[in-house]
Order: structure tokens, then sequence, then C-alpha cells
């Protein structure tokens, strides 16, 4: 299963092309395309002032060499400070606007992965470790820009330095340029051959690297094993040679780094010095002068950098690809179906299930079979049966979690698809056992989402109802206290009574309870339970529960097998027949006997 998906989103970024990958991300600058433009001129003033420091260059030479230094004293200091001048407007100009335009495309990026996550159906959670879902959000967005901004900075800055001073060199002596054009492209390859080596080199030593922190990580969580199977002097040794091993990759890495640079740069000057064997020929140098010489050389010696970033521009957008793909991937996710259409104020709350079968996406194993059952609207139905058996899911079906594979479910006749989504589910109340509470204050998990609208005095009433009002009171700051993430810490059972009054207070016409007292003491179990019981009054309710003594009084009691329901009926009826239900009802009773 999942070598199946990987496989199938490798398939995907293979078959979406480079190409049309650039046009979706340009489409995400478009907004900010004035902050662009700024950015591309602000690059086009930076490099426009090399092949000036080029002209300085030539001009103090000649100013020097001709013995007109007077003239030159004020003007080559000041043309010196303008030059830097324009050259760093240009560098802010440059950077801070492409900055801009990469924080709006990664808000964009962001804000649109969080409106689709929200849509995602519930099986996508399941199959996602949350820790990669996170660092799609914040790190694979990160990476996209900073690549894609990244090149475009190379491309812009470098590549219009490269054509000013080609231009320039070319304005000096065109046929020196030419030949020097002629002999770039093989010390570019030659160079580009170099470095790649060197990173290949490089990145197998980074691969055997690891080692160390594994034998540590696993050793420090083994402790208690290693030492009581006298582990201790295996470990050791192993320990000793990844370390060993690390000492001898980082050398090589060392040494790899350290020969990378003079290997490089020794080629660039085998370069330097035939270009000025070639400019010294007579034929050429004749007709120069002493500053065009000096400047012609300078403008080639400054083009080795931007040439050298140049070649490296496409590993950089590699990088920035492969995030991009897995964004593009991402929000191209099918969100849940919500085909139906029909309205739904206020349903009635009949249910029926109908030969309804399901199985989780990809797993074979069918978590319910078969399952025909008919509540009445108003009544309470109980499900029964061992931790696995299928209560959770038959109940997480309702509210369309996940899709039915065969059979259906109805509500007030109609099948739940065709219902809008939105509609169905603002009839349901769901109280399970992961209680989830939002960083915020305790009324604001109370009223929330939908009910955000709900006055103080309802909040309270829903809190008292849940029998979690005591314990409100008696904190500092009442509602107002913050819960969550890093609000003040409730016990198990505050949390579930928090999740009751939410439920209490939506008022819906259908209310799921699965497991959702579990949390609680006996005492304040029987407390809620009478709330409850005063909240399924009217209502339809699905209550799951392992206590039986609290659904003993439910209109039907089912019990759930291996996705089945094998046997159905009242209380006094089930016990009578001495079956499955029978002989649930008497393990727990002499459990409590003991
Ligand atoms: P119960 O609530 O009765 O304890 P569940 O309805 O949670 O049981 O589970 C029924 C079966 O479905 C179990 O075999 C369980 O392993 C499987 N199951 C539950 N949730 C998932 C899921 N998200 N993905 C795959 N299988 C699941
Ligand atoms: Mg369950």
């Amino acid at each position: 299963m999942q070598d199946e998906t990987t496989l199938n989103v490798k398939k995907q970024q293979e078959t979406a092309s480079g190409m049309s990958l650039y046009f979706r991300l340009l489409g995400y600058v478009k907004p900010s395309i004035v902050y662009f433009l700024l950015s591309v001129f602000g690059y086009i003033l930076y490099s426009s002032m090399q092949p000036a420091l080029a002209a300085l260059l030539k001009y103090i030479v000649d100013v020097v060499s001709n013995g007109t230094v007077v003239e030159g004293r004020m003007l080559i200091p000041m043309a010196i400070l303008g030059v830097f001048l324009v050259r760093g407007v240009g560098t802010f100009l440059g950077s801070y606007c492409m900055a801009k335009v990469a924080n709006n495309v990664v808000f964009d990026l962001r804000t649109s992965m969080f409106n689709k996550m929200v849509t995602l159906p519930s099986s996508y959670f399941n199959n996602m470790p949350s820790g990669r879902l996170l660092a799609k959000l914040t790190y694979d967005t990160e990476r996209v820009i900073d690549s894609v901004t990244q090149a475009i900075q190379v491309i812009l800055r470098e590549g219009l330095t490269v054509i000013g001073l080609l231009g320039y060199m070319l304005f000096i002596n065109w046929r020196l340029s030419l030949l020097f054009l002629f002999v770039i492209p093989i010390i570019g390859l030659v160079v580009r051959y170099a470095s790649k080596r060197f990173r290949k080199l490089s990145l197998k030593i980074q691969n055997a690297m690891g080692g160390v922190t594994d034998v540590a990580s696993e050793a420090i969580k083994g402790h208690e094993v290693i030492k009581i199977f006298g582990g201790n002097e295996y470990e050791t040794r192993r320990f000793y040679k990844a370390v060993q091993e690390n000492r001898r990759s980082q050398l090589k890495m060392e040494l790899t780094k350290a020969l990378n640079v003079p290997i490089i740069q020794f080629i660039v000057a085998i370069s330097l010095s035939l270009l000025i064997w070639m400019a010294l020929d007579p034929a050429i140098s004749s007709s120069m002068s002493a500053g065009d010489f000096v400047a012609f050389i300078g403008a080639a010696g400054m083009l080795s950098k931007p040439m050298r970033q140049l070649t490296s521009v496409n590993s950089i957008l590699q990088k920035g690809i492969a995030a991009a793909q897995s964004i593009f991937a991402f929000l191209d996710l099918d969100s849940e179906k919500d085909t139906g259409s029909k309205t739904a104020d206020r349903l009635k709350g009949d249910i029926s299930w109908k030969g309804l079968t399901f199985s989780y996406p990809g797993m074979d194993k069918n978590a319910l079979s078969d399952v025909t059952l008919s509540l009445p609207a108003g009544k309470k139905l109980a499900l029964v049966g061992r931790s696995g058996s299928g209560k959770s899911t038959l109940a997480n079906l309702i509210p369309r979690f996940y899709d039915v594979n065969d059979g259906c479910l109805f509500i007030d006749d109609e099948n739940i698809n065709d219902y809008l989504l939105d509609d169905l589910r603002k009839n349901i109340a769901l109280v399970n056992q992961q209680v989830v509470l939002f960083n915020g204050t305790i009324q604001e998990n109370i009223a929330y989402g939908g009910l955000k609208d709900a006055s103080e005095e309802e909040v309270i009433e829903a809190a008292k109802a849940a029998n979690a009002w005591g314990f409100i009171q008696e904190l500092e700051l009442g509602l107002q206290t913050l819960v969550g993430e890093n609000g003040v810490l409730l016990s198990g059972g505050q949390r579930q009574r928090l999740a009751i009054a939410r439920a209490i207070l939506k008022n819906a016409p259908i209310l799921i309870l699965d497991e959702a007292t579990s949390a609680l003491d006996t005492e304040s179990e029987r407390a809620i339970q009478q709330a409850l019981d005063k909240l399924m009054e009217n209502r339809t309710t699905i209550a799951i529960a392992h206590r039986l003594s609290t659904i003993e009084n439910s209109d039907i009691i089912a019990v759930v097998d291996h996705g089945q329901i094998v046997e159905m009926g009242s209380h006094s009826e089930l016990l009578a027949k001495n079956g499955a239900y029978a002989q649930l009802h008497n393990q727990q009773f002499s459990d409590i006997a003991e």
C-alpha cells in the first residue's frame, strides 16, 4: 500500500513537466508584478555598474600614464562614489523587491494549501504523518521560494552583468573579444566538469556520515535493554566503528573542499593567462592604450564569478522544482466529495442503514459488512461490542467522514450522499474519545466554529448541562481561561465535559456519542449521564459505550462483531436471549463484582 502510493506520486511527478511547473509558479508571481519589475530594474542598475567600474579603471590608468592627473583628482573619487551609490541602490531594490515578491508567493501558497487541507477527506489524514504535512506547509514552501528567487537573482544579476561586461569588452576591442568568446565556452565546460565532480564526491561522502547518530540514539533509547542483556561492549564497539568511519569521511570531505577552490581558481588563471597572451600579440595590442588593456583584462577577470554562478543555476532550480512538485501535488488532491444538492435546515433524524458495507481506503478487510438497521427519529441506539469490532466506523459514516462502498445510508428517507455536506453535518453533534481543544478560551472552545455566535448565557447553560460549570467557575478566569495548546492543563474528564458542552450547545437532531464518557470516573459519569439523558430526549442518538450500565435503557441495542451486527433488541430481550450481549453483560458484571 505504502509502496503503491509512493510509486504513484513518483509517476505524477515525472509527468508534470518542468515547464508547466514554472508557469504555474509564475501565476503566483502575477499579483506582485510591480515589485517584480522594480526588482528587475534594480538588477539592471547593479549590473550596469560593473562595466562602469572597468571603464573607470581604464580612465585611471590612462590619466596616470598620460600624466594628466590634475583633472582626474576630483573626478575619479567622485565617480567611484557614484558608481557604488548606484550599485547599492540597485542591490537594495533588486533584493528587497524580490523578497517582497517571494514572501507574497509563500503567503499565497501557504493559504491555498491550508484551504485545501481543511477540505481533504479523513482518509488522507489517516495515511499522512502529521509531521510530513507540516513540513509541506512550512519547509517546502520556503524551499521553493528560496531556490526560485535565488535562481532569478542569479539569472538577472549575473546574466546582465555578463552581458554588460562582454558588451564593454567588445566596445574596447572587438577582435580580442571574439577570440575570448571563442575560448569562454571551453573554460566554462572545464570548470563545470570540475565542480560537478567535486559535488558528486562530497555528496557521496556526506551520505556515508550518518551512523553516529543512529548508533547513539539506539543506545539512548534502548539503555535498559543494553543494561539487562549486557550489550555495553557490543554497542561501544559499534559506536567506535561509526565514529571512526565518520572521521575518515569528514577528512575526505575537507580534502575535496580544500582542493576544490584552488583547482578551479587555477583553471580561471589559465584562461586569463591565455587571454593576456593573446592580447599581447603585437597585431592586437598596438591598437590599445594602457587603459584599454587594463580595463579589458579587468573586465575579463570580473566575468569569472558571474559565469560560475550562472552554471550553477540549474542545480538551484532543481531543488526548487522538487519542492514545487510536492506542493502542487498536494494542491491537486481531491477535496471531499460534495455532490449532493439537497438542503437540510433541520432534519427529523430517521436513520436507516441498508446492506451497508465499508472498508477503509487501501484496506482489503471490510470494517463493516452488510449492516442493515433502522433507527426511528428520536430513538436511542446503543452500539456495543469488542474494541475493533466496527462501532466507531459505523458512527463515523453518518457525518460522511468516509464514503460508503456498498449499500446505502438514509436519513429522513434520503440517501446521505444527496445532502449538501455542510447541511448534513449541521444536523449532527459528535462527541468522541479524542477530545480536541483548540488554542483559545473555554468559551471559544464550547462555542466553536458554527456556534461562535452563541451568547454567554447559552454557553453557561450548556456547560451546566455537561456538568462542567462547576470546575469552570473554580478557574480564576472562568469561561475566559485559555485552554488547548498552551493553556491550563485540564484533566481528561474535564476536557470531555467541555466536548459534551459543545455538543449540547449545538442542539442538533442527531447526536453521536462515541465513548463520550470514557475518561470520567463513575461518579461524574453518572452526573453527566443525567445531563446526557435529558439531551437525548427528543433526538436521535447513537451511543457507543464500554460501560454497559449506561446504555441499558436504550431503545435498540446492537451488538457489533467483526463489522457485523450479530444481535439486536432491547436490554431485557437480549438478556433473555442469553447470547452475545448477555455474555458481555455478565463479563462486566463479574468484573465489577471482583
Ligand atoms: P471500534 O470502534 O468498535 O473499537 P473501529 O470502528 O474503530 O472499532 O475499527 C473497526 C476496524 O477498522 C478495526 O479492525 C480497525 O483496525 C479498522 N480501522 C479503524 N480505523 C481505521 C482507519 N482509519 N484506517 C484503516 N482501518 C481502520
Ligand atoms: Mg471506537
